[in-house]
This record gives structure tokens, C-alpha cells and sequence, in this order.
């Protein structure tokens, strides 16, 4: 009996001690019922250094840990406004669990207006996680964010847009990488965001050292994660914005942060299959397709000519079904996207 009535108390003592502990990303500390803002700063190394805003709001109540990532590419807006409302709108005092808000994960590119690159080391944010504590800026960002934001949450949202040269219809990704717990609760994530297009990404690679991008990052971690597209061409409409900033609210829901349920759409179309056409050669291109437009297969995308109007390629439809985004600005260099594919599940 007395044994019993220790273990009681000791159960009791440590949920007490939990919903009473701060919480600590890099130098920021929010106690629970509080909501505090800074910097990750990311050092100077063998290029410029770099610092990250950050919020951290601390839910009087505990649950599970959301981090939510915007301006992984400096030029997709209307997720990083999405995540500023959201930063005023979200009451600790009501909240269970905590929320990690990056504002602009990609400063250099964010200041510089650059599309995909960063302008101190051309390299895509995108595409170097996890990281490198003694890389170029990129992989430094990339490494301050799996450690001290991804590795600290339970799920993870990586917050896009079509980037500054990208036209795009709504969507998101969902990975599947065959470990059917973790693509459920991934799926289920990807569902109660709201939107009515989700691509099932299955070739994200499986090693957590070279997960390469943000969303494989969590995924190759055991936590399930998103990649989101609510967005186009530098663009702030209130259109794009909502559907980022419901979005994130959506899924607070989902997680039982916050009461309520999420407006799911009524039905989702599911793309099974994807292709990104690339520029065969430098030039110019000239959509001939809108996002959202469904193509047959051979379809004109649009056309690529040299800096003098002559035309360099047409670009097809590899098979039949969506377009998710086309390039709507005239520069592309070798190898970069043109446009994207997706064929609807049947
Ligand atoms: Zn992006």
C-alpha cells in the first residue's frame, strides 16, 4: 500500500514538473503560458553568418511540440506573413503543448529577394539538410534548424509558396516512405491542413544524414511531417496568406492543441505520380500552361528560346494529369524547373 501510494505520488510529481518546465530553443526560453521572440543566431564560419527569427509559444497546458517553417526560400511571402498572424493570433494561456514558429528560416535570401539560391553561397536551403555545423551559410542554417527546431518538435511543417518566378496552384506534399504508423500520422497531418490537392511523395531518401530536405529531415527522425504550397510569384494576396494561416490552425486542431476540429476539405484530389520538367539549356521561357490546368499527356507546357527568340525546345507533358506550377518569368538556366506534373490517382 505505501509502495503504491509512492508511485503515485511520483507519477503526479512528474506531470506537475512537466507542465511547469520551460522550454528552450537555443538562447530563447518561454515559460509555459508565455510566448517569446528572438534570434537563433547562426555564426560567421568560412562564409557570413546569419540569424533566424524565432518564436516560441509555450501553451499553459502541455502537448505535443508543432514547428512550423517558413522562408526556407527567401521569396515565397505569404507562408512567412501566414506565420507572423499566427505569432499574434495564438494564445498560450488557451494552448496545449507548444508551438515553434520560424519567420524567415532563409535571412540572406529573404533580404536579398533571391529565388531558390542563397546569394552568399548559390545554394539551395532546400537541399542541404541536415546540415553542417562548419559548411557554407546554407548548411550552417540548415544544421541550426535540425538541432534546434526540428529535433525539438514532435511534428513538423515546412511552410512554401510558389517561389518568386513560380505561378502555382495550391498543394501539398505528403512523404510516404513505407513505415505505416509514421505515413499515417504524416497523412493525417497532410489531410487536416485543408488543402484539396496533396502529392504522395514517395522518393524522399531514408538516411538521416543526407535527408536533404526540410520535411525528410523530421520524417527521417520518426516525426511526421509536411511540406506545404499556398502561394505564387512574390505575391501577399489575402487568398494565399488564409490558406497558410487556416492551415496552421487547422492543424493545431488536429494536434488537440487548441478545440475544436479542422475544416477538411469536403473531398481531396490525390497525385500519385510527379515529374519537375527541367530547362534543357539557358534562356527564355514562355509558358503556354496555367497551374491547375489538367494536360493529356504530350501536352505543350511551354517553349524555351535563346536570348533571341529562337526557340531552343518545346516542353511536354511527360504523361497526363495536373499542373502544379509553371515558371511565369522569362530567365531559367540549365537545369533548373520549368514546370511540374502531377497524374491524379484513379
Ligand atoms: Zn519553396
Amino acid at each position: 500500500m505505501k509502495r503504491l501510494f509512492v508511485a503515485f505520488f511520483v507519477l503526479a510529481a512528474v506531470g506537475t514538473a512537466r507542465a511547469a518546465e520551460p522550454f528552450t530553443v537555443g538562447t530563447l526560453t518561454a515559460q509555459p503560458g508565455e510566448k517569446v521572440s528572438g534570434f537563433l543566431e547562426v555564426p560567421a564560419g568560412v562564409d557570413a553568418g546569419t540569424r533566424i527569427p524565432v518564436t516560441v509559444i509555450h501553451g499553459a497546458k502541455p502537448g505535443p511540440v508543432l514547428a512550423l517553417i517558413a522562408g526556407t526560400h527567401g521569396y515565397e511571402y505569404a507562408p512567412i506573413i501566414a506565420l507572423q498572424r499566427v505569432r499574434g493570433q495564438i494564445d498560450p494561456a488557451a494552448l496545449s503543448g507548444t508551438v515553434i514558429l520560424v519567420h524567415v528560416a532563409n535571412m540572406p535570401s529573404f533580404l536579398s529577394r533571391t529565388v531558390y539560391y542563397s546569394p552568399i553561397d548559390g545554394k539551395n536551403l532546400n537541399r542541404v539538410y541536415p546540415g553542417k555545423a562548419d559548411g557554407t551559410v546554407s548548411e550552417r542554417i540548415a544544421y541550426t534548424i535540425t538541432t534546434e527546431v526540428i529535433d525539438r518538435a514532435d511534428a513538423v511543417v515546412d511552410v512554401h509558396c510558389g517561389d518568386g518566378n513560380e505561378a502555382l496552384r495550391p498543394y501539398l506534399y505528403w512523404p510516404k516512405t513505407g513505415n505505416a504508423e509514421l505515413d499515417e500520422r504524416s497523412k493525417q497531418m497532410a489531410v487536416a491542413f485543408g488543402l484539396d490537392h496533396i502529392v504522395i511523395n514517395t522518393e524522399r531518401p531514408a538516411d538521416p544524414q543526407a535527408s536533404v530536405y526540410t520535411d525528410n529531415t523530421a520524417i527521417t527522425r520518426g516525426k511526421p511531417a509536411i511540406t506545404t504550397e499556398t502561394g505564387q510569384i512574390g505575391e501577399t494576396s489575402e487568398e494565399w496568406v488564409r490558406l497558410a494561416e487556416r492551415g496552421v490552425w487547422n492543424l493545431l486542431r488536429h494536434f488537440k492543441m487548441v478545440a475544436g476540429e479542422p475544416e477538411v476539405a469536403a473531398a481531396v484530389v490525390w497525385l500519385d505520380k510527379s515529374e519537375v520538367l527541367r530547362a534543357p539549356e539557358t534562356g527564355i521561357f514562355y509558358a503556354a500552361t496555367k497551374p491547375g490546368y489538367t494536360v493529356a499527356q504530350g501536352a505543350l507546357l511551354g517553349t524555351l528560346t535563346d536570348f533571341f527568340g529562337n526557340k531552343l525546345a518545346d516542353i511536354r507533358a511527360p504523361f497526363a494529369g495536373m499542373v502544379n506550377y509553371v515558371i511565369a518569368t522569362p530567365p531559367v538556366s540549365k537545369g533548373e524547373p520549368l514546370a511540374m506534373v502531377s497524374r491524379i490517382q484513379q
